[in-house]
């Protein structure tokens, strides 16, 4: 990987190689993501992959690698057999570098090949296997951006579109009459379309106003939870609930899919009042709510759901 991003690439592979350096930017070492299980040393480099130690040999003997004769050697052409196989330029011995020979010897003199491709790990997965989604959880942890920010669920049963919208509303950073208000725009009212009493922010339209709080709790209702309502005032409240709801992790999983459906829907709801003069109805938007949710569980999981009918009379039901 040192060895791709030391490169000069353009297009995509240039993208690729520059991930390093925005990672970078956010204190994320892309190194310090992976690990490599060495098995016949086929395909690590032995100078720029990371796999031995916490850095690349090539970083730690700067002298002995500007000796080797082949840089992009693999681990097997080096190590393994009875006895190291180096090839060197210049003897190092000739350059005072005894010493560095001896600790290289000694850092690679446990290195046992096997048969078999080295395999690249993932260290934020527990099965090892690599996924932007942990990537971007790890960013919204350690991105200081906004600091109260909650951490995302990136579920893959919600869309993508949802998903950003709740990242976004969640740094009120969804474009309300307030906020446009700010960045001085100009807006016919500031006040919210729904109740009309209240600046329109992001935490009123999706949690605070009286529209938002009907909805909720009929969503609560249908979800069987009693005696939160009132403890949620943000939408980072509400997320931050739902990604620590409850004590079995599939039904915590679906009520995350719920309340993210439901943040989707209350801001489309706005909308439509807003642009379209569509009236309220807490009945038939409560419906488009669950139908929403129950197609997206539907067709975008890899398990089965409950019918319509028992979905509709609780979202848990087949769990
Ligand atoms: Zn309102």
């Amino acid at each position: 990987m040192e060895y791709l991003s030391s490169l000069k690439y353009v297009g995509v592979w240039n993208n690729i190689s520059s991930t390093k350096k925005s990672l970078g930017k956010l204190g994320i070492e892309i190194h310090d993501l992976f690990g490599i299980n060495i098995q016949s040393g086929n395909n690590t480099l032995f100078w720029y992959d990371h796999w031995i130690g916490g850095n690349s040999l090539k970083s730690k003997y700067p002298n002995l690698f500007e000796l080797e004769s082949q840089k992009r050697c693999m681990v097997v052409d080096r190590v393994g057999g009875m006895n190291h196989n180096w090839k060197w330029k210049v003897r190092p011995a000739t350059r005072g570098l005894d010493s560095e020979v001896d600790d290289l010897n000694r850092d690679v003199s446990n290195v046992q090949l096997n048969f078999g491709m080295d395999q690249w790990r993932c260290k934020l997965s527990s099965d090892g296997i690599f996924s932007v989604a942990i990537v971007r959880q790890l960013v919204d942890k350690l991105h200081t951006v906004c600091p109260v920010a909650p951490v995302i669920t990136w579920s893959k049963l919600v869309p993508i579109k949802v998903i950003s919208l709740v990242w976004r509303a969640a740094q009120l950073r969804i474009p309300t009459a307030t906020t446009l208000e700010r960045r001085g725009i100009s807006v016919s009212s500031t006040l919210c379309c729904s109740c009309i009493g209240c600046p329109e922010c992001a935490d009123h339209v999706l949690i605070n106003c009286p529209f938002a709080h009907m909805i909720r709790s009929y969503i609560w209702s249908w979800c069987g939870i009693t005696n939160v309502h009132d403890s949620i005032k943000t939408i980072s409240d509400l997320i931050h609930f739902a990604s620590n709801w409850g004590g079995n992790i599939k039904k915590r999983q679906r009520f995350i899919v719920i309340c993210y459906g439901m943040l989707w829907n209350l801001w489309r709801f706005r909308n439509k009042r807003l642009f379209h003069a569509e009236g309220i109805s807490v009945y038939r938007d409560l419906e488009s709510i669950k139908v929403m949710t129950f197609y997206w569980i539907k067709h975008r999981g890899d398990r089965g759901i409950c019918s319509w009918e028992d979905w509709a009379t609780s979202p848990f039901y087949d769990l």
